[in-house]
């Protein structure tokens, strides 16, 4: 590559940084502070001042194969500690946001975190779409009861279907990028066998997912650690309880159904921990309480204000429902599901909520390319 095109690709990767985030990059003089301030790094070995040197010299296959960003949790620590006021946790985040589009084969993630404009269409078309869809589709409106199964089906049914096998394909897909990108750069070339595979991911994968236990770890933690988990396990028991309800039950067996009091219990409880999670959230951001909330980039605004709009219709949806009352049930329902359908097509595989599967295999990545290491070093 001649030095024009090397400085022309760098221009460019860094003001599309820039706009992710990484608004002090070039303060960086790479004292390393930040590598050996992370309570992480006892854990995991990551060169977080190693991913902010990548950005500064614009190289986007390291940033890409790069697991560093993914390990860290934005605790902030280590922006408190650097001498030069470089905010490495902005400058992880961006990277997070950066690698995201470029494992994106579609394209849309580019363009979702570039343009605000393109960010706030791509919701708005979706909404409306859905309301057309429930408007043109949806199931008799009977109003002696609520019947919200009657007033959704099969449109719901059939959406679900459709919208899940899409976007889990398209993840893997990003998913299996990451991989390439990740091996690709490793200074092994050597080969592991299948088993190893095997046993890493289900020592890694299910383990991190679901405790995200490095948070933890963090100074402050616990009170950030409890927001996350308000929003993953509150978003995960509405997610299983929906699959279970509209789609594995009624597969199986249309006479069978949840029980209708416990299945109240579970479905009220987890959209009343979403909102707690998602409206201390959002007060952090407004405050810029913490370092750690000091900037957002316009993306983390629309995920958190979609996930507490998802959540406050979703609840009322509950109330309405369990008071008896059949025309706000449904009016509420397809509210609930016009916030609904941009935060699943739009946030899990190309945005924010994408980070509850890149951590994980970040991790199982690494530690793969740890053991290849360790194997061939001779
Ligand atoms: S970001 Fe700050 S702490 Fe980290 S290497 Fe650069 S100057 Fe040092
Ligand atoms: S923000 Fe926290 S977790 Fe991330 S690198 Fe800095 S000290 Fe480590």
């Amino acid at each position: 590559m001649s030095r024009t095109v090397a400085l022309l690709l760098k221009g460019e990767v860094s003001s599309i940084l820039k706009s992710l985030g990484a608004r002090n990059l070039y303060k960086c003089y790479q004292c390393g502070t930040c590598t050996a301030a992370c309570p992480l790094s006892e854990e995991v070995t990551a060169s977080f001042r190693k991913a902010v040197k990548y950005a500064q010299l614009g190289l986007e296959e390291k940033i890409a194969a790069d697991p560093a960003p993914w390990l860290c949790y934005a605790c902030g620590e280590c922006s408190e500690m650097c001498p030069k006021d470089a905010k490495p946790t902005e400058i992880l985040a961006a990277l997070r946001r950066y690698s995201i589009i470029k494992y994106d084969w579609t394209g849309f993630s580019k363009r979702f975190y570039l343009s605000k404009t393109f960010e706030l269409m791509s919701i708005a078309i979706l909404s409306i779409l859905t309301a057309l869809i429930v408007y043109l589709f949806k199931g008799p409106v009977i109003t002696e009861r609520v019947d919200l199964s009657a007033f959704a089906q099969p449109t719901v049914a059939i959406a679900n279907i459709i919208v899940f096998g899409v976007l889990s394909l398209i993840l893997l897909i990003n998913i299996y990028r990451m991989y390439k990108f990740t091996t690709s750069q490793s200074s092994s070339s050597g080969k592991l066998p299948v088993s190893t595979y095997i046993a890493e991911f289900i020592k890694i994968i299910p383990y991190h997912f679901l405790t995200q236990r490095l948070m933890a770890r963090c100074r402050d933690g616990k009170y950030y650690y409890t927001i996350h988990l308000l929003l993953f396990y509150g978003y995960a028991v509405i997610f299983v309880h929906h699959i279970l309800r509209h789609m594995l039950l009624p597969l199986i067996s249309p006479t069978l159904h949840l029980n209708e009091v416990a299945s109240s219990i579970v479905g009220i409880s987890a959209f009343v921990a979403l909102i707690l999670g998602s409206s201390l959230a959002i007060y952090g951001r407004i405050k810029k309480s913490t370092i750690i909330w000091e900037y957002s980039h316009p993306t983390d605004w629309v995920f958190i204000t979609l996930l507490w709009l998802t959540s406050i219709t979703g609840l009322l949806t509950d109330i309405f429902k369990y008071s008896g009352l059949p025309l706000p049930t449904y009016v509420t329902f397809t509210v609930h599901l016009m916030f609904v359908v941009p935060l699943l097509v739009l946030e899990v595989p190309f945005a924010k909520w994408s980070h509850l599967a890149y951590r994980p295999f970040a991790l199982y990545f690494n530690r793969l390319n740890e053991i290849k290491q360790l194997r061939y070093k001779t």
